[in-house]
């Protein structure tokens, strides 16, 4: 693994074992279109359309496609690559244009992709009645909120209490996450590369007997968080666009997952020019 002087993020160069692909379509007429032209023309060069053992996943509609395809894969991610063609306006993980089809469609064919590697944040929920935990992989984030009104928790870094929190919520985000609700909270924006995630919170009430920091943090990956709730125990957790509902919950630990995702990179896109290009103009 090196990390790739073109696009800054950790990468392997290789020419890719890429045999069976499969699509996950926005579910629009048109990105259902260009899914009947990728299973046609990537069929006849010689790949297999295999939804279920796919070596290749190619998501088409935006970024919120890619995290769908993300959860429908995520018991593959060691065997599967991503790659995200865009039908609305440019993603962070759906980089390719529909005008572009035929680039895509030829760079598969040459099977000569560098794989790019991104972190992922665990989630792992314990209950008080000692139910078996609860066990999640967020491409994006994780947002806790309580099941009934404001959000009271304590929080610990490394098993160490480090604030009371009372508030709408608190939000975990993965690096590549941190473009999405992150950013929507003033939180940092952070380059893949760093294996990390970062803790934003959600409207805190700060007060004599809650008291927060008041800014975002980064923990680096051997710095696991843990939220404990003080009374109710009732628990709305998001995973990505996935919505959860937790009760009787003990803990809910945020961590940097040991899995990662893999993108097939066809071309350079540097991270920062993504950024610059989506938010900036
Ligand atoms: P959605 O309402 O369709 O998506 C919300 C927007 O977030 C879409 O424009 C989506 O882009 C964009 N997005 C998703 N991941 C991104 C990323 N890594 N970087 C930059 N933008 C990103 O909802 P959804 O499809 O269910 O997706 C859920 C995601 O929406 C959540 O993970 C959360 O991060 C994000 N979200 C953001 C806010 C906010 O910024 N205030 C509020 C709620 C949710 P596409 O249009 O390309 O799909």
């Amino acid at each position: 693994m090196k990390d790739d002087l073109l696009s800054g993020e950790h990468a392997t160069e290789e020419l890719g074992n890429l045999t069976t692909f499969a699509i996950e379509t926005r579910g629009d007429s048109f990105s259902n279109q260009l899914q009947s032209r990728l299973v046609r023309e990537l069929t006849r060069i010689g790949f297999r359309y295999d939804a279920a053992n796919p070596d290749l996943v190619i998501s088409v509609g935006g970024d919120g496609t890619l995290l769908q395809a993300f959860h429908r894969y995520v018991a593959r991610l060691g065997q599967t690559a991503f790659v995200g063609v865009h039908t609305g306006h440019l993603g962070f993980y759906a980089d390719w244009t529909a005008q572009e089809l035929p680039l895509l469609i030829e760079a598969i064919a040459n099977r000569k992709y560098t794989s790019v590697i991104y972190p992922l944040l665990r989630v792992s929920v314990t209950f008080k009645d000692n139910k078996e935990s609860a066990n999640y992989l967020a491409l994006n984030e994780c947002t806790i909120r309580s099941a009934e009104g404001l959000l009271v928790s304590d929080v610990f870094i490394r098993h160490e209490l480090f604030e009371s929190f009372r508030g709408d919520g608190l939000c975990f985000s993965t690096p590549t996450g941190s473009t999405a609700y992150n950013k929507g909270l003033s939180g940092a924006i952070v380059h893949p590369s760093l294996e990390s995630i970062q803790l934003t919170e959600i409207a805190s009430i700060n007060n004599r007997v809650y008291r927060t920091l008041g800014s975002p943090i980064i923990l680096p990956k051997h710095h696991h968080c843990q939220v404990r709730p003080v009374d109710a125990s009732g628990f709305n957790l998001s995973i990505d666009h996935i919505a959860t509902l937790h009760e009787k919950v003990e803990e809910i630990e945020c961590a940097v997952a040991k899995e990662k995702i893999c993108f097939a990179r066809f071309r350079p896109f540097p991270f920062w020019r993504r950024v610059r290009d989506s938010f900036i103009g």
